[in-house]
């Protein structure tokens, strides 16, 4: 059996809790992915407290989506031609709106996403784990109490920060974020489904990490962790 040809520039799809962060943060690590995260991007404009993190931070902490034209300019403002590094989209295209504004991104900077990855994860199963998740205020890594701890108990692998909660992981913002989530996924992922079913894969989300990783580097033609 041939093997699926490895893809240079991926977007990661998956509800939040659904692990998607853990997993891009390590096929960054073992792959050399470049993360471009727009929601890492947001939560760094509010702690800069420049004009957009003004802009957006009672959307974040409400579980709302920010405007299609905010994350235009965020694109406008972070977004530069990949060059030799290999893209991994985390959290984009979020609405029906951004796909036409990846595609124009595409050809403007001269790139071309080879494959469009859902990690696919229940309603249920997410909200569990989102109530144990911890982020490093200091990198924006991704841990979680039960499934994905860090070495030392709160505190991060990378720089020995002290992990926190995010603000908007409390239970009825979850909710919000969920509900958003489902309604506005499905278009897109029907969308790629559609048109770039060449492109368009999918993994069950509902294992240990280490499961889904290997089952997203297979989907991806990467080599499987040993
Ligand atoms: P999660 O996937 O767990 O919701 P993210 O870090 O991807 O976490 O996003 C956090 C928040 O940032 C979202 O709830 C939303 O308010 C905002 N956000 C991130 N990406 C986008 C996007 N592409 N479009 C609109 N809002 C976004």
């Amino acid at each position: 059996m041939s093997s699926p040809q490895r893809p240079k520039h991926v977007v990661l799809f998956g509800r939040p809790g659904s692990g998607k962060s853990s997993i891009a943060e390590r096929l960054s690590q073992d792959h050399g992915f470049f993360l471009f995260r727009t929601g890492e991007l947001l939560r760094e404009a509010v702690r800069r407290g420049d004009p957009l993190g003004l802009q957006v931070e009672a959307t974040l902490k409400s579980g709302r989506l920010v405007s299609d034209a905010l994350i235009e300019k965020v694109l406008e403002q972070s977004l530069s031609t990949p060059g030799d590094r290999r893209l991994l989209f985390d959290g984009f295209p979020r609405t029906i709106g951004q796909v036409p504004m990846l595609a124009k991104f595409e050809k403007s900077l001269g790139f071309r996403v080879d494959c469009y990855l859902d990690i696919a994860v229940s309603h249920a199963a997410a909200v569990t784990r989102m109530t144990g998740r911890r982020v490093c205020p200091v990198c924006g890594a991704t841990y979680h109490l039960v499934n994905h701890p860090p070495k030392v108990a709160e505190t991060c692998d990378v720089d020995g920060a002290k992990l926190e909660q995010r603000r908007d992981d409390s239970p009825a913002v979850i909710e919000v974020r969920q509900r958003i989530y489902a309604e506005t996924s499905s278009p897109i992922l029907a969308y790629y489904r559609t048109h770039l079913p060449q492109l368009f894969r999918v993994v069950d989300g509902e294992r240990g990490f280490d499961e889904v990783y290997a089952a997203t580097c297979v989907a991806l033609g990467l080599p499987e962790p040993s």
